[in-house]
């Protein structure tokens, strides 16, 4: 088995130190087991990524040593994908309409990576949540014995519960991060999903939903999150310094490297 990892950022801002950590993880491990690594975009949230967030991904990680597969994959021309699963699954009656407004929605909502700032209260189309009910009724036992392992913590079963029915079919852009990752995960052959801690939880309705699809679950490594000096978590929304702002601030590629305690391998 060839390893294969890959590094999934959302053209929404610029990358920090927390986004250099997670793609020098899954590149290094990529690395060290001989194994390829992919970045994919994950734009499919049209009302929040921008071209130039997408062109400064590439020179950051350029900037800092990382070579990635060509062509890459940008999730907003594969949009018919994500649709074609959401339709499986609504076939399957896995699936049910929610008209509540969108803030609503997105109170109920996992707070996913991608939509995490919904502040509007004006009613909203129907979405599609996934049913856990249905999804237990059609997984039978194995519904029961789903299950990841995390290199890090071990085998774990999983429990769609602690997100509850989230959304995967959002009206204003089609599908929602789940579905779009776990689509992705399977077409390119992901073998660890090397990420944040922050996304641990999702992991457990991703499983489900790669039973429900037929796809294979791949391994994981959530790694540690890169804090700022009060201990809390980078953001781009927080204005968390950024790469650039490093390297236009005179830093090299190895200060962050030595910043974020990794030691550069030929
Ligand atoms: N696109 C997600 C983000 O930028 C990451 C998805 C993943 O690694 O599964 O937070």
């Amino acid at each position: 088995m060839t390893v294969r990892t890959r590094f999934a950022p959302s053209p929404t801002g610029y990358l920090h130190l927390g986004h250099a950590f997670s793609a020098l993880t899954a590149y290094g491990f990529a690395r060290d087991h001989r194994g390829d690594f992919i970045l994919r975009i994950e734009d499919i949230d049209h009302t929040r990524c921008r071209p130039q967030f997408e062109q400064a991904i590439f020179d950051d990680l350029a900037w800092l040593g990382i070579a990635w597969e060509t062509p890459v994959l940008r999730q907003s021309e594969h949009l018919a994908d994500y649709q074609a699963a959401l339709d499986r699954l609504r076939d399957m009656g896995v699936l049910y309409a929610d008209s509540r407004t969108r803030k609503g929605q997105a109170e109920a909502a996992l707070s996913a990576p991608q939509g995490d700032d919904n502040t509007e209260t004006s009613p909203a189309p129907p979405a599609w949540r996934l049913s856990l009910d249905a999804a237990r009724a059609r997984l039978g036992a194995r519904y029961d014995a789903l299950q990841f392992t995390d290199l890090n913590a071990g085998d774990h079963p999983a429990r769609p519960e602690i997100n509850g029915d989230v959304i995967l079919g959002r009206k204003d852009i089609g599908v929602a991060y789940h579905l779009a990752v776990v689509v992705d995960d399977a077409r390119q052959d992901i073998t660890h999903v090397v990420r944040g801690q922050d996304l641990f939880d999702a992991t457990h309705t991703q499983v489900l939903l790669q039973a429900l699809l037929d796809l294979p679950t791949p391994q994981y490594l959530h790694h540690t999150l890169v804090l700022d000096d009060q201990g809390r978590r980078l953001a781009k929304r927080k204005g968390s310094k950024s790469l650039r702002d490093y390297r236009d601030g005179g830093r090299s590629s190895d200060d962050i490297l030595a910043l974020l305690d990794i030691t550069a391998k030929a």
